[in-house]
């Protein structure tokens, strides 16, 4: 039993880690760059939780960013909550504005994320992403036994359902916090936080997409970060983008100036995350 739960909660890691180092800041925004060995290492991590191809996740991430919380995301919850939850997984062709050889254009240079895309077959691509998860858990029971594989296996599906429920959770303004002014729906959510290492920093993440760092706050704990941070110690890592807290308060208190002058009122405000200290000299010079 023990040895169950160790390969159940190192492979989610592992794999929770391969989507969102992997697939969303490395291949999706680029928030930083690698020697291609460790961009396979950790893209094959998340492509082994059953998440599809690479170049298909990518290009309906990157139209969540252009496109967010309007008719044309790919899966918000203003336009239903079970299509933005598992609904939109079911559509079998891109949607008509998404074109994967525009939008992830990068992407194609790859012969093995070309080859995994399958040439544009949203199901044939799915299939193959199953086949090459199923198959490694196969390998892994030949090589340590059933156990290892089902726990390896579940720990992929659980990994599975991480950004199906981000995408839903961290887009319900009640069930979280912004820190920065926006006009889309996104919202911290702590336990969201822990669960998608680091990725529930979510209005954090969409205040600025092609940061290699997420959470900001003290008590935002982005394991993603601390990863890609020691890798660039290491030298794996060779340039990152990290927005700071600063840069992103001053453009969230401009474009909050700016909404006021129009006389436009936001449907959510960020919280205020000035310390007692500053708040106190706030009052003093005013
Ligand atoms: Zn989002
Ligand atoms: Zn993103």
């Amino acid at each position: 039993m023990v040895e169950f739960i160790t390969v159940f909660l190192v492979s989610y890691v592992l794999h929770a880690c391969g989507i969102t180092i992997g697939y969303h800041r490395l291949l999706s925004h680029r928030a930083f760059t690698c020697p291609k060995p460790v961009e396979y290492f950790w893209v094959f991590l998340g492509l082994l939780a059953f998440e599809g191809s690479p170049i298909w996740w990518a290009t309906i991430h990157r139209a969540h960013h252009r496109w967010t919380d309007t008719e044309k995301d790919p899966h918000s919850p203003r336009n239903g909550l079970m299509y933005s939850f598992t609904g939109w997984l079911s559509e079998k062709e891109y949607l008509p504005h998404l074109d994967p050889h525009t939008q992830c254009k990068d992407l194609f240079k790859d012969p093995i994320y070309r080859f995994l895309e399958c040439g544009g077959n949203l199901p044939m691509g799915h299939a193959l992403s199953f086949a090459i998860g199923f198959g490694f858990r196969g390998i892994l029971w030949a090589l340590f036994g059933w156990q290892v594989a089902l726990a390896s296996l579940l720990a992929g599906f659980a990994v599975l359902s991480i950004p199906l429920m981000l995408n839903v959770i961290c887009h319900l303004p009640s069930l979280g916090y912004k820190l920065y002014a926006g006009d889309d729906d996104s919202v911290n959510v702590w336990w969201v936080g822990i669960l998608a290492m680091g990725e529930g920093w979510h209005n954090n993440h969409h205040a600025s997409p092609g940061s290699a760092r997420t959470g900001m706050m003290p008590w935002e704990f982005d394991l993603s970060w601390l990863i890609i941070k020691t890798m660039h110690k290491f030298k794996l890592v060779t340039r990152m983008n990290v927005a700071t807290h600063y840069q992103l308060y001053r453009a969230s208190m401009k474009r909050q100036l700016v909404q006021a002058r129009s006389g436009k009122v936001p449907k959510h405000r960020p919280i205020d995350v000035t310390s007692r200290k500053r708040k106190r000299a706030r009052v003093r010079a005013s």
